[in-house]
């Protein structure tokens, strides 16, 4: 009789999640958007809210900071998230917790393969969580708001948000919601020109320009 402990049997796991397509990438995201202004800001500063935000969105400069000292795959979800908060826009203040939550959402849909996802939670008991973070890229956050999120939703739909973006398929850009500000902000007067027609509407003069 022995006290050892058998060793996870990954066969059933590897089996799911090779030969998936390459993942949606942030950072390739915001290389080909061109026009944002990535900036950095320390830990400490709170950049004008009652909190230290791990990355800002400053609609009306194009503009986005990131906290420095932030592990990879926080990083990488906080980035995600202000590349959504870009593609749909300011919201007025009343609508921010709505648009927050929203937001997260659309980023870990972007982020995390359901099909990895799946693979790695029926063998649950057996994959360490470092390893889940590896093999997933995403941050204990990450698989929390995409666990609530997935709870309530078919596989089918799942894996339809994640395919819509990739390494080849992008959000939209410059964001129709752009050329709406062309007449109030000098940096969106310059997507005024390449932003559809049809979506040239004035937004409401309230919205918050800021957002975390
Ligand atoms: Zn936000």
């Amino acid at each position: 009789m022995s006290n050892a402990i058998a060793p996870p049997d990954y066969s059933a796991v590897m089996s799911r999640i090779l030969n998936r397509p390459d993942p949606y990438c942030p950072w390739s995201d915001l290389r080909r958007r061109h026009g944002i202004d990535l900036r950095w800001h320390s830990a400490d500063d709170n950049m004008g809210f009652d909190f230290a935000p791990q990355a800002v969105t400053a609609f009306d400069q194009l503009a986005i900071s990131i906290s420095v000292g932030l592990s990879q795959v926080v990083m990488r979800l906080s980035l995600a998230h202000e590349l959504v908060h870009l593609d749909r826009g300011p919201v007025t203040s009343d609508r921010t917790d709505a648009e927050e939550n929203k937001v997260d959402r659309m980023a870990v849909q972007r982020l995390v393969d359901p099909v990895i996802y799946d693979a790695l939670s029926l063998g649950g008991r057996q994959i360490p969580p470092h390893e889940r973070v590896r093999l997933l890229q995403a941050s204990a956050e990450c698989l929390r708001i995409y666990e609530g999120w997935r709870a309530g939703v078919s596989f089918k739909t799942a894996l339809s948000r994640y395919e819509q973006y990739g390494p080849h398929r992008w959000p939209e850009w410059p964001a129709p919601w752009i050329a709406t500000k062309s007449q109030e902000w000098p940096m969106a007067a310059r997507f005024a020109q390449a932003a559809p027609r049809h979506v040239a509407r004035s937004l409401s003069a309230s919205g918050r320009t800021i957002d975390a």
